[in-house]
């Protein structure tokens, strides 16, 4: 009544059923889960090709924005460098300015100079022609003078005295002369050392004048450069919307080929009449008249032949002809007989999830049925490689397996 048992008379054959099994529940898997049409494996592919020229799209943006970032960084350092050459150029144009005030001062100072330097020439020219007018009245008159001076003395003393007169007169002369020619002199210095001055200040001016073109010639230079910098920053920013509008048409194409496989999916899935995916629900009992777990699920130490042995379902033992459930909604993709399983049901919950029942000794359902949850599909019997009534339960995911005890909440 357990597989155990009757194990030991197919023990030959056993390892070939096996084989069989596995390979009919996967050959089955392989063509359900496979349901894909060429259409969309088709836009899979140019989903995939768009993802990738998306991909280089973002990152010849990334690249530009970097670029664009390092333009305006470039741009902001011109730019604070400009406001310091304004500075200087403020700088120099004070000084220009101040250096003008001392230049108007010093011509000024050039022009009292000069006034004071011909009025001093001319007095000493005067003094000179006065002086000149006396010692030509002198000798002309020289002979006559000196006798009449001579003999126009009432004494001696006054002949020294008259003596005396002329001679303080040519002094006095001489003396003036001198005392002009000096103030002259010292004026003439004077206007030299101003000259002097103002050619120095004319110079400084000159000096700070080219400073200053040049400055300004430097402070157009980075206008310009500036100017340059911000049609680049410009061309960069247009780029950049450029990649941003080819990315959103990107995302936009990748949209409607993901659009297109799903309503393709879809539609795959309505002609198939069944939903493709398992909700992750628990299990209904699929034999509630079972009386006891004959066998489990799990590696099985053989009683005879003394080596482990996996038993890939549980054994649930129950009246013969008592119902058998399907454990969750699905669609049948297999209700036949085989020399191992005897009568059994495979249903499909989507997701590369499947049930097996075995050994049943009636079946109610056919391939291609849509079961529900609950809904009898096979009556229990002994069917196939079997020594009693049980139900052999079976759960299989992506190909392999797996206990039902996970699924049976
Ligand atoms: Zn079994």
């Amino acid at each position: 009544m357990n597989c155990k048992k009757h194990l030991k008379k197919y023990i030959l054959i056993f390892p070939l059923l096996l084989i069989m099994l596995l390979q009919t529940g996967e050959a089955e898997a392989v063509s359900l889960s496979s349901i894909t049409s060429d259409s969309i494996r088709e836009k899979e592919g140019q989903i995939s090709a768009a993802q990738d020229e998306k991909n280089q799209l973002s990152s010849a943006l990334t690249d530009i924005k970097a670029l664009k970032d390092q333009l305006e960084k470039e741009k902001a350092s011109l730019e604070s460098y400009v406001v310091a050459l304004d500075n200087n150029l403020a700088e120099i144009q004070q000084k220009i300015s101040e250096l003008n005030g001392m230049i108007v001062e010093k011509e000024e100072e050039i022009r009292e100079t000069e006034e004071e330097l011909k009025a001093a020439t001319q007095k000493e020219e005067e003094q000179y022609a006065a002086m000149k007018y006396r010692i030509q009245m002198m000798y002309e008159q020289n002979d006559d003078y000196y006798l009449e001076t001579i003999l126009s003395a009432e004494s001696f003393a006054d002949l020294l005295n008259k003596l005396d007169y002329i001679q303080l007169v040519m002094e006095y002369d001489d003396k003036k002369l001198e005392e002009y020619m000096l103030i002259r002199q010292y004026v003439e210095v004077c206007r030299e050392e101003l000259d002097a001055e103002k050619e120095v200040l004319d110079e400084a001016k000159a000096g700070v004048e080219k400073e200053e073109a040049s400055l300004a010639q430097l402070i157009s230079d980075k206008e310009t450069e500036i100017v340059a910098k911000q049609g680049d920053i410009s061309n960069k920013a247009a780029a950049i919307a450029e990649y941003e509008a080819d990315i959103q048409a990107q995302n936009e194409l990748i949209a409607s080929l993901e659009a297109a496989v799903a309503e393709e999916r879809k539609r795959i899935a309505e002609e198939n009449g069944r939903r493709l995916t398992y909700d992750g629900g628990m299990f209904t009992f699929p034999a509630p008249s079972y009386t006891r777990i004959s066998d489990d699920y799990g590696n099985r130490m053989h009683p005879t032949l003394g080596v482990e042995k996996f038993h890939n379902g549980i054994d649930l033992a129950a009246p013969n002809g008592s119902p058998i459930l399907a454990a969750y909604d699905g669609e049948v993709v297999a209700a036949a007989y085989s020399g191992s399983m005897g009568n059994y049901v495979m249903i499909d919950h989507g997701d590369s999830l499947y049930t097996i029942y075995m050994h049943a000794s009636a079946l109610y359902v056919s391939k291609g049925d849509l079961v529900a949850k609950g809904e009898q599909i096979a009556a229990v019997g002994s069917t196939g490689r079997s020594t009693g009534p049980h139900l052999h339960f079976g759960v299989r995911k992506n190909g392999s397996y797996v206990s039902p005890w996970s699924y049976l909440g």
